[in-house]
């Protein structure tokens, strides 16, 4: 965790497991699945810590906030740059590490210095149409 030394924040044990949790993690969890998964580790930890050690991390660029999902907030740790699909059914986001040609149709874009862009995908994942198939 030593890449966390000079992150310019406080280290406190609670952080630390969320960052640990987070770390690897490509689930995109909610505040609330991230509180649930490491209040076993403190008792006295509150849901209100964990939301704002979370706003901490997205103000300090180490975690992503997601809107993808109008339910609730999703964390991202701070990886490459890719794009989201979610399943309408089941809610899963799942990562796409792919290139899109992504330009404006109209002459406007000139008018702006584009710097990055993220798509979301909508629809059903993989394993829900299989289920679908499967009834
Ligand atoms: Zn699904
Ligand atoms: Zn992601």
């Amino acid at each position: 965790m030593n890449k966390y030394k000079d992150a310019g924040f406080k280290l406190t044990p609670q952080r630390m497991a969320i960052l640990e949790y987070l770390e690897g993690n490509r689930e995109h969890p909610s505040a609330d699945e991230i509180y649930r998964a490491i209040r076993g580790r403190f008792p006295t930890m509150s849901f209100a810590t964990v939301y704002n050690t979370l706003d901490m991390l997205v103000r300090k660029g180490k975690v992503i906030e997601l809107t993808i999902d109008p339910g609730k907030k999703r964390f991202d740790p701070g990886v490459s740059p890719h794009h989201h699909f979610i399943c309408s059914k089941c809610r899963r986001i799942d990562d796409i590490f792919e290139e899109f040609d992504v330009r404006f149709a109209s002459g406007r874009g000139k008018k702006y210095r584009v710097t990055g862009h993220h798509i979301e995908f909508y629809g059903i994942c993989p394993s829900c149409l299989e289920h679908e198939r499967a009834h």
